[in-house]
């Protein structure tokens, strides 16, 4: 066996992925560097390549629905929410903390934009975040006794740093959902940050939920750290809908 061969068959069963599938260019890399360069030049791609892979895992399993970001998020028409807001939590120290964010406001505002551009900056700085809809997420629940792709998504979840829970109070929950949905809050209380966006303002929650008592234990545990962002004005939908006609 060749050096080359010999290098990429003990990368690999070191799983040195960066140096398995790059043995070549590797070995030709030293040509003239310090052994003390070429080896430091080894690990960092070994370092750098497994991160990427790791983002990419990440953000396969975070399942944002579109990619959308802080710098996108226009802040010239009154929202609710300012530029040095966004910025503190462009910092993500709130995830650290284990703080919620709760985003309250009519459709098309924004509301879901943000959820989605801070599960991004979140999972780009390395954290594990899901986004899942609020009906999606009743659904594993529902299902997860006979479904393993909602009991794999509910386990994933668990493990996350962020869980965005989109579009609260579209639809009302039943007793049963209302309930999971009470436990897993209570269980994340801790270990995760949650974002929830809703169209519907607190008092409306009971009709959501169908119980005003899950609502004020469920509201006294995620408000023990959080952040509730109102927002209001026109609907940024609706205000830069693109016509037919022109
Ligand atoms: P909501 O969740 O409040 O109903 P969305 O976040 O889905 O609203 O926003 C609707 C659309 O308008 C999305 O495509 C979103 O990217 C865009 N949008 C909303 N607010 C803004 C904003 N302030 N700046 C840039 N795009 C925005
Ligand atoms: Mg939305």
């Amino acid at each position: 066996m060749n050096l080359c061969s010999e290098v990429k068959q003990l990368a690999k069963s070191l799983s040195l992925s960066c140096l398995s599938q790059n043995t070549e260019q590797a070995l030709s890399l030293n040509l003239n560097r310090t052994n003390e360069d070429f080896l430091l030049e080894i690990l960092k791609s070994e370092i750098s390549f497994r991160e990427e892979k790791s983002r990419e895992r990440r953000f396969k399993q975070a399942f944002l629905p579109v990619v959308k970001t802080l710098d996108e998020f226009d802040l010239t028409a009154p929202l609710g929410i300012d530029k040095r807001q966004i910025d503190t939590l462009a910092k993500l120290t709130w995830i650290d903390s284990v703080h919620n964010l709760i985003f309250l406001g009519p459709p098309g505002i924004g509301k879901t934009h943000l959820a989605l551009a801070l599960a991004n900056h979140a999972l780009n700085a390395g954290y594990k975040a899901f986004f899942t809809s609020m009906d999606r997420l009743a659904h594993f629940m529902r299902t997860a006794e006979i479904s393993k792709n909602s009991r794999v998504r509910l386990a994933y979840l668990r493990t996350c740093n962020l869980v965005v829970i989109d579009e609260l109070g579209y639809l009302p929950l039943s007793r049963i959902d209302a309930n999971a949905f009470f436990q897993l809050i209570s269980q994340l209380h801790d270990s995760a940050s949650v974002i929830i966006t809703s169209n519907k303002g607190f008092d409306e929650w009971p009709a959501v939920f169908g119980d005003a008592a899950i609502v004020t234990a469920m509201l006294d545990r995620l408000m023990q750290r959080c952040e509730i962002v109102s927002l209001s004005g026109k609907s940024y939908r609706i205000s830069h809908r693109s016509t037919v006609f022109g």
